[in-house]
């Protein structure tokens, strides 16, 4: 076995031979004075690609979610958020902890929306007992419903709700590209009408490191603050940059294949007798997977492909997750689904 195939995430994708060498000759500067020209370049491009005043380089995605709410909320104010969006699921509760910002959760329906009628009822009254509502978090598109993109009325519907209610609205768009590759849509339109988004570079677009927070100037300006205040302002972070400008270029054009692969995959999971698949909930990048038949235990699966060269994760006691991306070929798929008929 000489190649792993590694379907655990599309972070563990590796730089492209064009992000080295756009390494190796960037122009650096001390980011921290705002001197860095490759990080002012990379900030410029997202900010104009997502059409808001300004974009803001942060070293992950935890971090850029953490700013935003930080920005948008005070102490003692409240967040709606989804029970199963990664900002309260995966953020080690940072708008709680360092924020000082209480979460109101709403159940994510499997679309990755929330019912309407629960967002509204949430907004608390102005009563002393009461945190104050500030912000409705969104997450496009969303990991744990299945990579689904989120309806372009649920989102509408959700802004006219801040609106009307005087909240901000930040998207978690980790994998906006996916979302806006898969509905066949520019990105900019999916979040034309928020406050914020964060985007990641070292998801399916394949960089090492790096997301941004783009807002508008005064957003950006706050927000710029909080991320010196958690010790993400970087120096010569153009390093990291080169290989983003790059990854914008060249990997938003190929998500669709990883959608397709995807797809291949899912179509041929769901031939196998011993699997169980919803092929409704396949959109984007991410497979969820069951088995159906115990001729093998869930965990003794991941063993035997793992020996077989084929890696991906558990996510419950009889639950898998694959996902496709850049480095994982038809063949790979093809590969895969052999081995995983064999011992299913
Ligand atoms: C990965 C991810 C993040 C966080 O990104 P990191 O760079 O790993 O901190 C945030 N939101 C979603 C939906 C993600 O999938």
């Amino acid at each position: 076995m000489d190649k792993i195939i590694d379907l655990r995430s599309d972070t563990v994708t590796l730089p492209s031979p064009a992000m080295k060498a756009a390494i190796q000759s960037a122009v650096l500067g001390d980011d921290v004075f705002e001197e860095d020209p490759t990080i002012n370049e990379l900030e410029r491009k997202v900010a104009a690609l997502l059409q808001f005043d300004k974009a803001l380089f942060v070293p992950s995605g935890t971090m850029s979610n953490l700013i935003a709410v930080l920005v948008h909320c005070g102490r003692g104010s409240e967040a709606i958020v989804g029970d199963r969006s990664h900002t309260f699921i995966y953020e080690a509760g940072g708008i709680s902890t360092m924020g000082g910002v209480h979460s109101y959760q709403i159940p994510n329906l499997d679309d990755g929306s929330m019912d309407t009628d629960r967002i509204r009822a949430a907004i608390r009254d102005d009563n002393v007992h009461f945190p104050v509502t500030r912000l409705i978090c969104l997450e496009n598109t969303h990991n744990m419903c299945f990579g689904t993109p989120l309806k372009p009325g649920f989102i509408r519907e959700t802004v006219d709700i801040a609106r009307e209610n005087n909240l901000r609205i930040h998207v978690d768009g980790a994998r906006l590209f996916n979302a806006a590759a898969a509905q066949k849509v520019p990105a900019a339109e999916l979040v034309d009408s928020v406050d914020s988004v964060s985007v990641c570079l070292s998801k399916g677009l394949s960089a090492p490191v790096g997301s941004l927070l783009c807002g508008s100037s005064e957003f950006i300006y706050h927000a710029r603050r909080y991320r010196k205040t958690l010790g993400g302002g970087m120096r010569q972070a153009g390093v990291l940059a080169a290989a983003g400008i790059v990854a914008l270029d060249e990997m938003i054009p190929r998500l669709e294949e990883d959608h397709n692969n995807a797809r291949i995959l899912a179509d041929g999971l769901a031939q196998m007798k011993g699997i169980h698949i919803r092929l409704d909930q396949v959109h984007t990048n991410l497979v969820f997977f069951n088995l159906d038949s115990y001729r093998i235990e869930p965990h003794e699966l991941v063993i035997q492909m793992e020996k077989r060269g084929v890696r991906f994760l558990q996510t419950g006691p009889n639950r898998f997750r694959m996902v496709t991306h850049y480095g994982i070929e038809q063949d790979d798929i093809v590969y895969s689904l052999e081995q995983l008929a064999h011992l299913v």
